[in-house]
């Protein structure tokens, strides 16, 4: 059963030194689509260039919240020739974190902004970060979300009122390695069920966040990997009383159609 990675730091330096290896296993494991993250200039250029010679890569192109501060018109300016890359597939990661507060929240917020404007503008699907920060995210989110085709908000942690935000705006919610963690994870485990099987994505947001239900250890201790994607749909499979076809093939179909791969 082929499945979709829709958040993959693969240019992350953990991946250096075996990044053809862990693309090799990631499609032994039939993870058979990737989206690589950009979290700013340098990361999106290098993620489209990682994708260029593989049908089964592709890229997001954008600022991440934590990056806010070298946000620019020259930034804004970059991202648009990025965005006309024949592999771009969304704007992002932006939003806001509040969580780390790397970038002041102003910046944050303006970059954010003008991101959300970019992909209207551009008619891109756009891939969203938050981080205790909903209060805020909400209301700019809102201001553009008519005019956006498709949000996911991405390594979804948040409550039941923040789902039921999200699903009210038609935003997809993309799943991560959390759902997977028998303590802080359980709070997700029971409210995933609420998320219609057209709105889930899946993703592993490697290197970071290691399915800890796996019955085994990776590799190279505490790195993740898209090869691991398939615990996710075991767990997911588990908290929301489906089978893990049903987890794989939903999640299949829609990253096949918010992202536009034909
Ligand atoms: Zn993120």
């Amino acid at each position: 059963m082929p499945l979709a990675d829709i958040g993959v730091n693969l240019t992350d330096k953990r991946f250096a030194q075996d990044r053809d290896q862990v693309l090799s296993r990631a499609r032994d494991a039939d993870v058979a689509l990737q989206v690589l993250t950009g979290t700013n200039i340098d990361v999106s250029r290098d993620a489209l260039a990682l994708c260029s010679d593989s049908s089964d890569l592709y890229a997001t192109v954008g600022i991440h919240p934590h990056h806010a501060s070298d946000f620019s018109t020259t930034t804004l300016a970059d991202i648009r020739v990025l965005a006309t890359a024949k592999k771009t597939r969304a704007i992002g990661e932006t939003g806001l974190d509040f969580n780390r507060d790397f970038s002041p929240r102003p910046i944050q917020e303006k970059a954010f902004a003008e991101q959300l404007a970019l992909a209207v503008e551009l008619e891109l699907p756009v891939f969203l970060h938050q981080r205790d920060a909903h209060e805020r995210f909400l209301p700019i989110l809102q201001e553009y979300r008519d005019r956006l085709c498709n949000v996911v908000v991405h390594c979804f942690t948040g409550t039941r009122q923040e789902l039921f935000d999200y699903l009210d705006m038609d935003c997809h919610v993309g799943i991560t390695g959390w759902v997977c963690d028998e303590r802080r994870g359980e709070p997700l485990q029971k409210i995933v069920n609420n998320i219609p099987l057209n709105r889930l994505l899946i993703e592993t947001d490697s290197p970071w966040l290691v399915p800890r239900n796996m019955d085994h250890k990776p590799k190279i201790s505490g790195r993740n990997e898209p090869c691991l994607l398939p615990w996710i749909v075991r767990q997911l499979a588990v908290s929301m009383g489906q089978t893990e076809t049903v987890i794989g093939d939903s999640t299949w179909e829609n990253t096949l159609r918010f992202f536009r791969i034909t």
